[in-house]
């Protein structure tokens, strides 16, 4: 996760945390082959193996991403993967988000699959160009796309022109290529740093986590930027573009009588329209306590008390995160 320097991988677990590259490498989850876990009655059980899919039920399967409620993860087994032979990482401008968008949907759907395909709207730009993470994007840019391509040294060229092909065919108006390793160190330091530069916009700011289609990121940001202007609310969007996956910034001053309210009403009326575009209310923060209510935008009563079954199974005293979740019946 872009939490990287600061996150812990019993927090990855426990949140099947993704992140950039997970477009093409897949989440937590895909890469977990064992753990050991303290279970809430205190025993210590091992769960899994050192290879995939180990006999009988995938209890490592239904451990991850279970927000710390059926136990404590103590070790775990990851797969490792080669580190590719190649990397080129190119940032395309754009005049618009929408155009943007357009550019990853017609990527993924000519079958191509970049290590990542990340896009900051002008908010997000303003907001890290007057940090000390500033890569000089140009003033008053709408739209940043950063292309992530990674493999065999061989066929990195010839992808990244395809690619760059269908960006100008959107739109694109400038591309620069990263010049050095240090340069595309600094690209993808910039980017994952969007979340705290929102500091640099408003003292405060509420992160959500909704996934849409990919066809329908432009539809979907359209109503985020309505949600801001509804509540006076700056929401500035960072997002996992090739995953359909958007973290709207919605940035607010707590010391604003309201104003944190306004954000957290704000953030349910996004992920509500996340939900009605075909999508859902997280793609990798988990639930926690603030989208336990927005669990029944999803989820119906039955399915809320089958969750709730299977987490008693486990946890039968609530023990471990209680209150976190389950939304009160
Ligand atoms: C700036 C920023 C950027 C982020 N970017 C991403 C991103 O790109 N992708 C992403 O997926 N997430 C992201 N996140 C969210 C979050 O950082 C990740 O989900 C991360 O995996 C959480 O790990 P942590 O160690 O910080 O966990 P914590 O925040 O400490 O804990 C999260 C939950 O897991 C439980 N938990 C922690 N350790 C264990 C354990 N050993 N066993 C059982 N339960 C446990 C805790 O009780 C808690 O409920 C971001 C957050 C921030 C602040």
């Amino acid at each position: 996760p872009s939490s990287q320097p600061v996150s812990t991988i019993g927090g990855n677990v426990a949140e099947n945390a993704g992140g950039a590259h997970c477009l093409k490498y897949g989440v937590t989850t895909n890469h977990v082959l064992g753990l050991t876990l303290v279970t809430p009655e205190g025993e210590v059980v091992r769960l899994g193996g050192k290879s995939l899919d180990a006999p009988g039920y995938d209890l490592v399967g239904l451990m991850v991403g279970s927000e710390g409620t059926m136990g404590i993860v103590t070790e775990v087994t990851v797969r490792l993967l080669r580190r590719p032979q190649g990397f080129k990482t190119v940032m395309a401008l754009f005049d618009s988000v929408g155009q943007a968008s357009d550019a990853v949907s017609g990527v993924v759907a000519a079958g191509m699959l970049p290590g990542a395909l990340e896009i900051m709207d002008k908010k997000a730009i303003i907001a890290v160009e007057r940090g000390p993470l500033r890569v000089g994007y140009p003033e008053g840019q709408e739209a940043v796309l950063l292309i992530d391509v990674d493999g065999l040294g061989a066929g990195l060229d010839a992808q990244v022109e395809a690619i760059l092909k269908i960006c100008r065919e959107a739109g694109c108006t400038e591309v620069r290529p990263a010049k050095s390793p240090e340069e595309r160190l600094k690209w993808w330091t910039n980017r994952k740093g969007a979340f705290g530069a929102a500091g640099n916009l408003a003292p405060n700011y509420v992160v959500q986590d909704g996934v849409i289609p990919r066809s329908k990121l432009t539809e979907v940001l359209a109503v985020v930027a309505e949600v801001g202007e509804k509540y006076g609310l700056t929401i500035a969007n960072v997002f996992h573009a090739g995953d359909g996956n958007l973290h709207p910034l919605i940035c607010y001053d707590e010391k604003v009588p309201g104003d944190t309210g306004k954000a957290l009403k704000a953030g349910s009326e996004i992920l509500a329209a996340c939900v009605r575009a075909g999508g859902t209310i997280s793609g990798e923060h988990g639930i926690g306590i603030e989208k336990m209510s927005d669990m029944k935008v999803v989820f119906s009563p039955d399915d809320l008390a089958v969750q709730r079954a299977v987490h008693d199974a486990l946890d039968p005293r609530d023990l471990c995160n209680p209150g976190k979740i389950f939304p009160a019946e």
